[in-house]
Order: C-alpha cells, then sequence, then structure tokens
C-alpha cells in the first residue's frame, strides 16, 4: 500500500481535469484519503508519483458481485421462452451451491475488475444474506463481512447496500427456490443494517453503508415506509422498472406504475437511488428527474438481459442526475459502460450524440455526468478533483494507440467511443493507490483465489 495514515502523497500529472477544465503540469497532495492542496504549472519534485493524464475515478452505483462468476453460462436459447426471467432461475440454481469463500473470492475479483476498468468505488446492491435453504449463519452477517473482506483487500471505496428482501413477487408471494438465501424480516434486517455499521470501525474510513429494499416486487409498501423511515439517512437504492413484466405486475397489484407510485408515496430525494428506471413514461421521465434522485443506469447488463432502452433525452433535459452500474458484471468495463448507454439510444431514435444536452462532447457529458451522480448515490465526496475530496481519481495515457492524436477536449470522446480500459494506468480508491502501470497490486493472489473457486463451483453445478 502507497499510503499510511498521516503521510502525504504528491501526484505530478502532466494533464489533468479540475473543476475549471484541463489544465497542465499539475500537483495533487492527497493526506488521510482526501486531497489537500492542487497546484497548476508547477514543476516535478522528487518523489512525486507521476502519470501522464489525470481525472476524477468514477463509483460503479450498482453491483451484485457473485453474479460475475456466472458470467458467460446464461447464452444459450433454452426451450421455450428465453427472457430476463430464464436468466434469474439458472442464477437461483446457481445460489445453491455458493459458500461464504466462494462469495469473498468472487467480490474480490469483481472489485479488482472494477478497479483496473478505472472506478474508484463501489455500491454492493447485496441480497445473498442466509445459507442454501434459507437457514441463518451462526453470525447473520457472515455474507456482508465477506463483503467488506473484499472490498479491503481490493481497496476499492464501498458502499454496502444490505437488501430487504421479503417477498417472491407481488401481492406478498413467499419467497421459494434460490430466494430462501435472501429473504429477512424487518428485525433481522435492521439487525443486518446496524452490524454493518458497527463493521465500519474495522474499515476503511470512507467505507459508507446505506439500504436497498430491493424492489416494489420483494418488499411491501409498510415495510418499505417502516425501514425508508428507519434509515432516512441514505443512501437508499431499489430496482424500479427494469422488467415490462414488472411493471405490469406492480400496476395491477397497486393501481400505479412503480417510478409513478414510488414518487407519490415515498418521500424520493437527492439520497435516493433508482435502479433501472428503465421503462418510464414521460411524466414519470420529467418527475423522477425533478425528485433530484440518481437514475443508477446498468446499460451493459440492461443490454445483456434485454431489458430495453433509458428514457435518455427526455430524463437529460429534465436536468436528471444519472450514473452507472455493472450490476450482473457479465462485462466489466467503463468504456463500454459509457457508449452502450449511448447506442442503446442511437439505436432506439436513428440518431447520433443523443446523451448531451444542447451542443457538446457526448463524451464528456457522460462521463462527469456518471462521476456527479454515482458519487451522490453512493455518498462519497468525490465525483471532482477538488480540494477536501476524496481522492478518487484515474489516471490514462493519452499516448495509447487507441486516443493518440486527440486534443485534450477530445480525450473523454475518445474513452467513450474508441478505447477499452487498457489505457488505464493508475487508480487511487479514496487515495488508495491500488492500480499501478495497468495492474491492480494484488492482481495474482485475487485471480489464484478467484480461479480456485471457479473449479469447485463448476464442479459442484454440473
Ligand atoms: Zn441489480
Amino acid at each position: 500500500m502507497s499510503i499510511h495514515k498521516g503521510s502525504i502523497m504528491r501526484i505530478f500529472s502532466a494533464q489533468a481535469w479540475l473543476e475549471d477544465g484541463w489544465k497542465n503540469n499539475v500537483t495533487i497532495s492527497i493526506e488521510n484519503g482526501e486531497i489537500t492542496a492542487i497546484e497548476t504549472q508547477v514543476v516535478k519534485k522528487p518523489g512525486d508519483i507521476t502519470v501522464d493524464t489525470l481525472m476524477p475515478a468514477l463509483a460503479n452505483l450498482h453491483s451484485h458481485s457473485f453474479q460475475r462468476a456466472m458470467a458467460g453460462m446464461t447464452e444459450y436459447r433454452a426451450a421455450g421462452q428465453d427472457s430476463f426471467w430464464t436468466w434469474r432461475t439458472l442464477m437461483y440454481q446457481f445460489l445453491e451451491h455458493l459458500t461464504p469463500e466462494h462469495i469473498e473470492a468472487i467480490a474480490a475479483l469483481v472489485f479488482m475488475e472494477m478497479q483496473e476498468a478505472g472506478y474508484a468505488s463501489v455500491g454492493e446492491f447485496h441480497y445473498v444474506h442466509r445459507q442454501a435453504g434459507g437457514g441463518s449463519y451462526d453470525d447473520p452477517a457472515e455474507l456482508t463481512n465477506r463483503v467488506f473482506c473484499a472490498a479491503n483487500l481490493s481497496g476499492i471505496g464501498l458502499t454496502h447496500l444490505p437488501v430487504l428482501y421479503s417477498y417472491g413477487g407481488v401481492e406478498k408471494a413467499a419467497l421459494n427456490g434460490g430466494q430462501l438465501r435472501f429473504g429477512n424480516n424487518l428485525e433481522e434486517f435492521e439487525a443486518l443494517v446496524r452490524s454493518s455499521k458497527s463493521s465500519l470501525a474495522s474499515s476503511n474510513n470512507d467505507t459508507r453503508i446505506g439500504i436497498a429494499p430491493h424492489s416494489l416486487r420483494a418488499t411491501a409498501p409498510d415495510e418499505l415506509a417502516t425501514v425508508v423511515a428507519s434509515f432516512r439517512d441514505g443512501p437508499i437504492h431499489i430496482h424500479i422498472a427494469e422488467q415490462p413484466k414488472e411493471v405490469q405486475d406492480v400496476q395491477a397489484w397497486l393501481g400505479a406504475r412503480p417510478v409513478e407510485w414510488l414518487l407519490e408515496n415515498m418521500d424520493v430525494d437527492q439520497k435516493w437511488c433508482l435502479i433501472h428506471a428503465t421503462h418510464m413514461t414521460d411524466k414519470e421521465t420529467v418527475d423522477l428527474a425533478a425528485s433530484g434522485a440518481v437514475a443508477g443506469l446498468c446499460p451493459i447488463t440492461e443490454a445483456n438481459l434485454g431489458d430495453g432502452p433509458f428514457n435518455g433525452p427526455a430524463y437529460l433535459n429534465a436536468g436528471g442526475g444519472f450514473g452507472l452500474g455493472s450490476d450482473s458484471n457479465i462485462r466489466i468495463s467503463l468504456t463500454e459502460e459509457l457508449r452502450t448507454l449511448e447506442y442503446s439510444q442511437r439505436l432506439r431514435d436513428l440518431r447520433r450524440n443523443v446523451m448531451v444536452q444542447g451542443e457538446g462532447s457526448v463524451g464528456k457529458a457522460l462521463y462527469l455526468g456518471a462521476a456527479q451522480g454515482g458519487a451522490q448515490a453512493l455518498n462519497r465526496k468525490a465525483g471532482k478533483i477538488a480540494v477536501g475530496n476524496l481522492a478518487d481519481l484515474v489516471a490514462i495515457n493519452s499516448g495509447h494507440q487507441s486516443l493518440f492524436g486527440l486534443s485534450s477536449d477530445q480525450l473523454f470522446d475518445g474513452l467513450c467511443f474508441a478505447a477499452d480500459d487498457s489505457s488505464v494506468t493508475d487508480v487511487w480508491s479514496a487515495g488508495r493507490h491500488m492500480v499501478q502501470g495497468g495492474e491492480h497490486i494484488h492482481r495474482s493472489q485475487i485471480i489464484r483465489h478467484y480461479k480456485s473457486t471457479m473449479v469447485e463451483l463448476t464442479k459442484l453445478i454440473s
């Protein structure tokens, strides 16, 4: 680890994106994970860590890390209907065999891959709480603690979001099958959140705890109101309108579409993040934007699961905030996440350059919009390079062949549309210098552990 409590780290960057644009010959000073000074037009000093191009690093606001181990296992057409719901059935089968050790090893790989892709932090929407079959672990926070261990090893900034998952579907349907690992009643859930908060003492000081009522279909209105009242500080994340069937089911049960119902019945504000606000009417879109909540978009997963495109132009025109998540972790790539969002809009609207208000760079609007929304959703003082903010930073090599020849102003577009993540050279998560020379500092250990986990798991599920 390159930083110790109380020590000052200095990064010298040939160029950096600061609050007022690109600046040359920039030095950033970091102490206890925070940016304490920014100087421009300076010369490099002995001991400075040197990078080419420094930018604020994004938060990955939505992850179910265990699903990474299924990547590539559900891409075949089964007999009968092929849909999100058959994917979910396979996910439940997979859950029958996951041990705490597996969950920790997979999460460490996911967090490492996120950092190597340029993310500094993650919102882990954590809903596997129990043993297969539904029995409790001796410590009900066993699996939460495994996520904390993985985050500590990877050094990623963690916003942990324990999930309340009470029902197998709308109208309080009973949990069954793989869902038995998710269930908690309100008392158990509140104890889990309290236990998570008590783990903060042994975690990095930028670790945050929020709550995640899973969805309207997996909770009930009275329970939702209770947990939101109990943990009103937030962040509060919820899956909201991913699938048309979900919209129909909620409408039949509660008499309103999911986004419509939530905005009418909960005090939705800046502390909220609505994941997969995919299926919205124009009125829902404008009302969500006005609420100040963040729309948590997961373009690669939404494409993989056939969810549908987000209502981007109307939302941006109404001033809505958004951030990016990798959700199922079928592929962890920041650049691909950005371009998949834009391309989903282009394919639907048959035009180019959609996700920007007025005139300007699409890549810059996407990247900086996601930086701001992601930081808000994870309750991190981040999203821009500024004194007093967490040092969530990414360095890229502007001389990489995918970016070569671009002006500074075109770099965001190059990243968004032309590059993969291999131009990333360094990542700091709250000042922890975890990616150096393009690789995570614990890469070989994390991959070794992940591979032995997959050997075990594939034997168990075959
Ligand atoms: Zn999700």
